[in-house]
């Protein structure tokens, strides 16, 4: 279509639209999304209605026709997506160490040796984080152990646990505990622990050997790591059965070396029996930015790699291999479900001290986990206190955590506020403010804005075939259904 019959397109102000393929995407506050065809787009906005046809019910439904708006069903639906807004911030990362035993090519944690000393937490640290974080008003809470690798500082770990069970179960809240980690500091006693606990594990897988160990080697000898990563996938996939919280998880994270390798790297995540394969770009924060001339990459760059993973992904679904993509699950959470689906870089606000704080060794609190890693970098901008000596009421109204929130609120971002994908969508102020100087940024340069675009456009082409895909799609987001 051209800039002029664009121009002439007066869609409702109450839908966001964009051209997608062939078709017209509409969406709008609910989360409802509906295509039209260009003829029957221009009708649309023109007169806000169709003729009589499956297509003005689907409308109608949906909430996209004036006359037939049902505000108790759209607000219902706005509720239950942005369920969070209510709740406080319900994930709590604790940094137990900033040592660490890898030395990735794009660390953005700032980790240091695994025998240097000085950023370990120690017990009243791992204590006064958990009270701390039980303030929050919610009826549960996730703590996720970080580092630098969080083995390392496995008596904090533990110990984090076992108080963390206790004062949870006397405050009367649900207390959840994840832990990211590289495995290569696993034991058969940590595993048992840790299995025993419910503690959800993550780690990181790149690829097949060879790109594993280029983007992840050992930092003693530089060896590579991909081995004994691998081992301990398989010893948990084992002994956790079909416990998909056990699971483990794992995250790929996507340099220039990955490119083109897309289906050698999902066939390796299949081949280990993972569910999940979340696919993650670079983010230039922390020691990635030096990097990023070698090992980064445009937004297009990534968005075709992503296309072509989630195409890999959806077709092995459909030979009977169960992968889930996260990017995309968590996006269809929203579209095809409704829900809250907790993941705190894709909402509106953010979730920069609404979602999630951060706790580093030291007990300084930010308002998130790249928060916290900017600050080990040199600029503590968002820093919004510590364990010690603040307190809760005055951590989560700090203003810090209100200039995120208007900065990632995104009525108030130009570019946003009629954007299609804003609904499923969200602004990142660490983001901005390291890449455009501003935590506001600027959403027509933004690379980020850029590679969301790929990644959602990735998945409404794939959800427009209305039969095997969906079914895949339907099946990751209601499991118990199939
Ligand atoms: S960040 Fe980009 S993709 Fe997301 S709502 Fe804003 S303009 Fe749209
Ligand atoms: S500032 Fe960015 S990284 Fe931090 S919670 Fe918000 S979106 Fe996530």
């Amino acid at each position: 279509m051209t800039a002029k019959k664009n121009a002439d397109i007066k869609a409702p102000p109450h839908i966001y639209w964009a051209k997608l393929g062939g078709d017209y995407l509409m969406t709008n506050d609910a989360g409802e999304h509906m295509r039209l065809s260009a003829a029957q787009f221009r009708r649309f906005s023109r007169t806000g209605t169709l003729q009589a046809s499956p297509a003005l019910n689907e409308l109608r439904d949906k909430g996209f026709a004036r006359d037939m708006l049902d505000f108790e069903d759209q607000a219902a639906k706005w509720g239950q997506s942005n369920a969070y807004v209510r709740r406080g911030p319900g994930l709590h990362i604790m940094v137990l160490t900033l040592r660490c035993n890898h030395k990735c090519l794009y660390c953005q944690a700032g980790a240091a040796g695994a025998a240097a000393g000085g950023t370990d937490m120690d017990i009243r640290a791992v204590h006064k984080s958990l009270d701390f974080a039980l303030n929050a008003p919610g009826p549960g809470l996730t703590v996720e152990f970080q580092g630098g690798e969080p083995l390392l500082n496995w008596a904090a770990l533990r110990e984090a646990v076992v108080y963390g069970e206790r004062k949870a179960a006397a405050a009367g809240k649900e207390i959840k505990f994840a832990l990211v980690s590289n495995f290569s500091l696993m034991t058969e006693e940590k595993a048992s622990f840790l299995i025993r606990h419910g503690v959800a594990l993550c780690t990181s897988l790149d690829g097949p050997a060879d790109l594993h160990d280029r983007n992840r080697p050992l930092r003693a000898g530089g060896g590579g790591s991909h081995a004994v990563t691998v081992k301990w996938i398989k010893y948990f996939r084992k002994r956790c059965g079909k416990d998909s919280d056990c699971g483990p998880s794992a995250l790929l994270t996507v340099s220039r070396y990955s490119l083109g390798r897309e289906r050698e790297i999902i066939d390796e995540y299949a081949r280990l029996g993972l569910h999940s394969v979340f696919v993650r770009p670079l983010t230039p924060i922390g020691f990635a930015r030096t990097i990023w001339k070698t090992a980064g990459y445009t937004s297009g760059e990534f968005s075709q790699f992503y296309r072509n993973s989630l195409a890999r992904v959806v077709e092995l679904n459909k030979k009977g291999i169960f992968l889930k993509e996260k990017t995309a699950f968590l996006i269809l959470k929203k579209v095809l479900g409704f829900e809250d689906n907790k993941y705190v870089d894709l909402r509106c606000p953010c979730g920069a001290g609404l979602g999630q704080l951060a706790y580093n060794f030291n007990g300084d609190i930010y308002t998130c986990d790249e928060a916290r890693m900017l600050a080990w970098q040199g600029d503590p901008i968002f820093r919004i206190g510590n364990i010690f000596k603040d307190t809760y009421a005055g951590v989560v109204s700090s203003a810090a955590v209100k200039a995120c929130a208007a900065a990632s609120c995104l009525d108030s971002q130009p570019m946003c506020a009629r954007c299609v994908w804003r609904p499923y969508c969200g602004v990142c102020p660490v983001y901005n403010y390291q890449t455009q100087g501003s935590l506001w940024g600027y959403m027509p340069a933004n690379e980020r804005c850029k590679f969301l675009k790929g990644v959602f456009e990735a998945v409404f082409n794939l959800l427009k075939d209305k039969r095997a895909t969906n079914k895949v799609f339907q099946k990751w987001v209601y499991p118990e259904s199939f």
